[in-house]
């Protein structure tokens, strides 16, 4: 019982200390590979209804010395929760200015995840300018994907935040659209270039009515209200059809292309 003190949860739970070690050796691990060689940019395209490239999302993985390759949400929550998210936000930031000046010929923009943790430190237009001017990037061509979780303490903040970064010339996408409780209302206040459809909505096009009818009117609205729209997970024909056919500007999915390692994303479309 609990009256037997802490020594006795570790004797009757021994899973739960595993999981505080393991959780202690991460956030080491990945201290120390922000410093070095094993955090990789991974690029996943979209398509336009020509079939042509159209944008660019950038998906962090980890290459970790004994786990292997590790997805963002084993180790991004992590991040998150120390102080670690702003380092590797920052790296990906400058990676990504790299990538920008590397694909100066294209004229897509490329996209990146941003963290409501990341994005809620009052320095985080400022350290965004700095990275930006001292690489040379254009700002023109980076979306900062971003949920709804910024907007969840303050709003009048968030608002400020993007005003700021899109005077600089970051525009801004409405991740995991479509999940939650998407506000329209708040939506329609802030300065969004995009919305980002969530692959749990796609899923469900076009088999289940309430999944139809929610792309329908997300498409609808996002027209009304001039806003451009990216599907994500899209994996097959027809749900590529159903949303080329209610005007659906970028499609990214397994149907196209998975995410590949910068340096062969690079090599294809330099094709
Ligand atoms: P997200 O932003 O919703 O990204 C979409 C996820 O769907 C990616 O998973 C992508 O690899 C996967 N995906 C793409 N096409 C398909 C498809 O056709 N079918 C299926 N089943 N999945 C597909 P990933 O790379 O594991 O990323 C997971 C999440 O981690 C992302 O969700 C994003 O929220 C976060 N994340 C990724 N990179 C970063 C980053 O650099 N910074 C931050 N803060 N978060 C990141
Ligand atoms: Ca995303
Ligand atoms: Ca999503
Ligand atoms: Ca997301």
């Amino acid at each position: 019982s609990k009256e037997n003190g802490r020594n006795q949860i570790t004797l009757y739970e021994p899973g739960m200390q595993e999981a505080v070690e393991e959780h202690l050796n991460l956030q080491h691990d990945l201290r120390f590979a922000i410093g070095s060689d094993q955090l990789r940019l991974f690029v996943q395209s979209q398509y336009d209804k020509h079939n042509r490239i159209c944008g660019a999302e950038v998906l962090l993985r980890w290459l970790h010395p004994t786990r292997g390759m590790l997805t963002p949400n084993l180790f991004i929550p992590l991040a998150e929760s120390t102080d670690l998210i702003t380092p590797l936000g920052d790296w990906i930031m400058a990676s990504v200015c790299d990538l920008l000046l590397q694909t100066q010929q294209c004229h897509f923009p490329i996209s990146i995840n941003v963290s409501p943790i990341q994005f809620r430190r009052p320095d985080f237009a400022r350290r965004t300018r700095q990275i930006l001017e001292s690489s040379g990037a254009p700002a023109h061509r980076l979306i900062f994907e971003i949920t709804e979780g910024v907007l969840m303490e303050d709003f009048s903040s968030a608002n400020s935040m993007m005003r700021e970064l899109k005077d600089l010339g970051i525009r801004f996408s409405m991740d995991d659209f479509g999940t939650g409780y998407s506000n329209l209302a708040a939506i329609r206040r802030l300065p969004l270039y995009e919305l980002k459809m969530d692959r749990s909505l796609i899923l469900g096009v076009p088999g289940e009515q309430e999944a139809n009818a929610i792309v329908r009117t997300v498409l609808a609205m996002a027209r009304q209200l001039g806003l451009h729209v990216v599907a994500e997970g899209v994996e097959n024909e027809q749900q590529k059809e159903f949303l080329l056919r209610r005007g659906c500007h970028g499609l990214q999915g397994y149907l196209f292309s998975a995410p590949q390692l910068v340096e062969q994303w690079l090599e294809l479309i330099e094709q």
